[in-house]
């Protein structure tokens, strides 16, 4: 069961029992990656679902929080279906580009397969932040670029906010 709020005529925000979620768990396993989590090929919703259980059974990730599940229009290619975006909180003791090559690995299992830019796609991983790092490498740029700008980060982002502060950062 999803409770949905139309925010604007083309932004509905989902709601369920595991996305908003405040796990009671703290920051343990070392550093604490904000992961943004997007897709518009099949049923995305259910698609985070299992994105969930995996990562809470997979050894060296720990779900802090989750955000709330917004569906948005496309932007740069736009002749492709809705996007349903949201946000993870993972705590890890995996370097940043330790834990990029997993979350690549991740959108793999989870069918993504990549033709163009802003394609269709069953599953996207980015890390919006990973502790207070700055990193600007040709394979990794954290804070991830234009993340202010986008609705489909920051309003999933509103989301967590407050769960990350009662958690300590
Ligand atoms: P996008 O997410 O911009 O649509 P892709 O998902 O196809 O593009 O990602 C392509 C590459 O972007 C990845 O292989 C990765 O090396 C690079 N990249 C740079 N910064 C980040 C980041 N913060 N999070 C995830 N990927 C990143
Ligand atoms: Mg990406």
């Amino acid at each position: 069961m999803a409770l949905q709020r139309k925010l604007s005529p083309k932004l509905t925000l989902y709601r369920d029992r595991h996305f908003p979620m405040c796990a009671l768990s703290k920051n343990r396993l070392g550093h604490r990656a904000v992961v943004g989590a997007g897709g518009n090929v099949g049923d995305v919703r259910r698609r985070f679902h299992h994105l969930l259980t995996y990562l809470r059974r997979a050894k060296g990730v720990d779900v802090l929080a989750t955000g709330p599940i917004l569906k948005n229009p496309p932007f740069g290619y736009l002749e492709q279906d809705d996007f349903h975006n949201t946000v993870l909180a993972i705590s890890t003791p995996m370097q940043p580009r330790v834990f990029l090559r997993f979350l690549l690995h991740l959108e793999k299992k989870f069918g993504r397969r990549r033709s163009f830019a802003n394609a269709p796609r069953t599953l996207d991983l980015d890390i919006l932040f990973f502790d207070n790092r700055v990193i600007n490498s040709a394979d990794l740029v954290v804070p991830h670029p234009h993340w202010h700008e986008r609705e489909s980060v920051v309003i999933p982002l509103q989301g967590i906010d407050r769960c990350l502060n009662i958690q300590g950062r």
